[in-house]
């Protein structure tokens, strides 16, 4: 397999008629001889967008030839270089760089910068044929020490060009070359894709069900980078993640320790264990952001209070078996996770993170203390601590890529064997390699110094964001813009201290009431951007902007977003993050602002929307919006969805008990008028936020039943625009639409 990567040199006589411009110049045709290309520039431009380049290069020869140093732009030529060397070397510890002079000498060289390079090559005094296979032995090694161990394994079992007798039957590729439409699909997918789509009998590949061979010299590696005394490759996606660790522990019966706020695999995990769960409540302001579980929950007495109140539990001093909180809520709001420890180690068998949404945060030192793993990290005397980790969601993994890390206690370690049976049961035994390269590759490309450098970049990125919006606002003045919802403080230039992040008791931006002071913080990068019309009481102003109309828009303009609130939306700053794409959406915002203050009419700003939705035809976007935002604020629904996400659910049977009735189908499909009283055997799960409402066993109460007459009235009136409601089943009779949700027999 040839990978491409030119050699890259810096020479300001590149493209000049001198002997300086010919004696570099020589060394072109001999290097592209070797095999390699050659990409020649004649200045360092922009610094940091030049130093970019570095992840395609193979190597760099930077030229210090006499003119530059000579005259009086030597001082600024030596800077420029060591600037440039820094840079590089901030992002890439093992790049080669050399230098190159004709007369000059590495006496001439500061020894700061000296040490970061691989060679001084002295064009006179070599054949340029010697200086080439000098230069492109160094390059070619650098390239060759590049890919981790299981990628590196299949990238040379693909090129290998063996027969394969084995499954997947597609062989290589090669029977979708026997259809058309099979045809485009090779096109599309391209043959390395198929040629690299293996089954577990290819030996030199190792086994994931097994951790063998190369497949675990990865997981070793990615252990090592994220500080994990283990690390196990899933793939399929932290949702298999989370009900392996919960298979591994929990068995019918047992009781856990759960946030509220937690994804629906975990919510799966509880019915498929038959655990009874026990539930930590977080905060919730009147955006409709889900904040963290207040630090007092947290506390054994009151942990033991809600077990001794559980109805389930019958044996009172049962050791809960495992806590799983979402760290890093989908809003970004996080955790200490050593004041967690020190309060439940010893109280509990295994904390579970499920760090989804946190898997950079071990890179940075602004995330301190506020992630699972790390570099230093303290054990548990007893507990042993998990985190699962979409490696898809913010780092550089394909769909479904994610990990478990485990951390041992001081006094018990992780059960391999045990826990690798929990594994088998959830994982396919035809496990898709390009996923487990895609974990190996995401993991190498976050070793430090690298790895820090694409976190921080992100975490930069984010705050210019914030600043630019925060810009645009104040030139707009007393006129209307888009807020970033974030602390009031923001640092003028950089990063700033973690310390702007972290949340204090009873600030007004949260909304989240009385914290503990520093026991949570708001992840930067994860940008949620208010529109107008709501403020953090949950008061609608007379006018304002639903944030679905927006993102509507915004999508038939090329800005996909992550996630649609009431008058907010989610972006998230991921290390694939450019500078065009954010300012984009900050363009595209200001268009959007425009047609919304001269009231556009929608075919103009929105068509391809009104082409699919004709009721709208004949409004202004300015209309459209009020009429959505006064059907809002007739409902209250900011404050009916927070009463109902902070309601008191009773739990009228286990989770597994619940889901036991519907398998065997002893439910009735009751329509939401007659809800009231009674327990659901599905998993009732509005979009957005995408929080789980009602568990199943659980009773609907006044205010849930009022929110789903609130969204069937919604989606009555307003198509195109419709609440989505999982578990909620809609059926057309009569020409009538029926709203109606299984519910136990009882
Ligand atoms: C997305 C998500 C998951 C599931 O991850 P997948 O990789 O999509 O399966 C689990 N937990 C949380 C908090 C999530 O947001």
């Amino acid at each position: 397999m040839r990978f491409k990567f030119p050699i890259i040199i810096i020479d300001e006589d590149f493209r000049s008629e001198n002997t300086s411009g010919l004696g570099i110049r020589s060394l072109v045709q001999p290097i592209e001889d070797e095999g390699m290309e050659v990409l020649g520039v004649t200045s360092y431009g922009d610094l940091t967008s030049f130093v970019q380049q570095q992840s395609r290069a193979s190597c760099f020869i930077l030229s210090i030839d006499d003119e530059e140093f000579s005259d009086d732009r030597a001082e600024d030529t030596l800077a420029q270089l060591r600037a440039f060397v820094g840079e590089l070397r901030h992002r890439n510890q093992y790049i080669p760089i050399f230098l190159y002079g004709e007369t000059r000498t590495s006496s001439h060289i500061p020894n700061d910068i000296l040490r970061e390079l691989h060679g001084f090559i002295h064009m006179f005094e070599d054949t340029p044929e010697f200086i080439a296979r000098y230069v492109v032995r160094e390059a070619k090694a650098y390239i060759r020490a590049l890919p981790p161990p299981f990628f590196r394994a299949l990238v040379d079992y693909a090129a290998d060009g063996s027969y394969s007798w084995h499954c997947p039957g597609h062989s290589g590729g090669v029977a979708f070359l026997k259809s058309p439409v099979g045809h485009m699909f090779h096109q599309f997918f391209g043959e390395n894709m198929l040629r690299a789509d293996v089954c577990s009998s290819v030996e030199e590949l190792g086994q994931l069900l097994d951790h063998t061979g190369p497949v675990a010299e990865s997981e070793a590696n990615a252990a090592r980078i994220f500080h994990a005394d283990h690390l196990f490759f899933v793939t399929n996606g932290t949702s298999t993640s989370n009900k392996i660790v919960w298979n591994s522990t929990v068995v019918p019966g047992d009781v856990v320790i759960v946030d509220r706020n937690c994804h629906k695999s975990v919510l799966h995990s509880i019915i498929m264990t038959g655990a009874i769960p026990v539930f930590l409540m977080p905060t919730r302001n009147n955006y409709g952001i889900i904040g963290p579980i207040p630090r007092s929950e947290f506390d054994w007495e009151n942990i033991q209070k809600k077990i001794a109140a559980n109805p389930f539990i019958t044996d009172k001093n049962a050791k809960p078996r495992l806590l799983t909180i979402t760290q890093s809520t989908y809003d970004g709001v996080m955790y200490n996770v050593e004041e967690i420890k020190q309060e439940l180690d010893g109280k509990i068998d295994g904390l579970l993170f499920d760090e989804a949404w946190l898997p950079h945060a071990s890179f940075h030192d602004f995330y301190g203390d506020f992630h699972a793993m790390g570099q230093d990290r303290q054990r548990c005397k007893e507990s042993l601590v998990f985190s699962t980790q979409s490696t898809h969601k913010l780092l550089a993994g394909i769909s479904q890529a994610s990990q478990i890390l485990v951390q041992d206690a001081e006094n018990y370690s992780l059960d391999k064997e045990l826990f690798n049976e929990a594994y088998l049961m959830h994982t396919s035994t035809s496990p898709q390699y390009s996923i487990i390269a895609s974990c190996d590759v995401a993991a190498a490309m976050m070793e430090p110094p690298g790895g820090t450098a694409l976190v921080q970049e992100s975490i930069a990125e984010a705050m210019e964001f914030r600043r630019a919006m925060r810009n645009v606002d104040e030139a707009w003045g007393e006129d209307w813009w888009f807020k970033v919802w974030g602390p009031d403080e923001l640092a003028e230039e950089g990063m700033g201290p973690y310390e702007d992040w972290t949340l204090r008791a009873n600030e007004r931006w949260h909304g989240f009431g009385n914290l503990a002071d520093g026991f949570n913080m708001l992840d930067p990068i994860k940008a949620t951007i208010l529109t107008p019309g709501l403020d953090v009481d949950g008061q609608f102003a007379e006018v304002g902007i639903p944030a679905c109309i927006l993102t509507k828009y915004l999508s038939e303009h090329g800005i996909v977003v992550e996630k649609t609130g009431l008058y907010s939306f989610f972006i998230m700053f991921t290390i694939g993050i450019t500078k065009g794409r954010w300012n984009t959406l900050v363009t595209e915002l200001q268009q959007f602002k425009d047609c919304y203050d001269t009231n556009m009419q929608l075919w103009r700003c929105m068509p391809e929307f009104l082409e699919n939705n004709r009721r709208y035809e004949g409004m202004g976007l300015r209309d459209l919006c009020h009429q959505i935002h006064q059907m809002y604020a007739q409902y209250n629904i900011a404050r009916l969805t927070t009463d109902m996400y902070m309601s008191d659910l009773t739990p009228a049977m286990r989770p597994g008990d619940a889901w036991s009735k519907m398998a065997h189908r002893e439910v009735d499909r009751v329509p939401i008028e007659e809800l009231e009283g009674r327990i659901t055997a599905m998993l009732v799960t509005p979009y957005p936020p995408g929080i789980p409402l009602l568990i199943p066993g659980e009773r609907f109460n006044k205010t849930c039943v009022e929110y789903l007459r609130f969204a069937s009235h919604f989606n009555e009136r307003f198509p195109g625009f419709e609440t989505y409601i999982h578990g909620l089943v809609k059926e057309v009779k009569d020409g009538k639409t029926h709203y109606s949700i299984d519910c136990v027999r009882e």
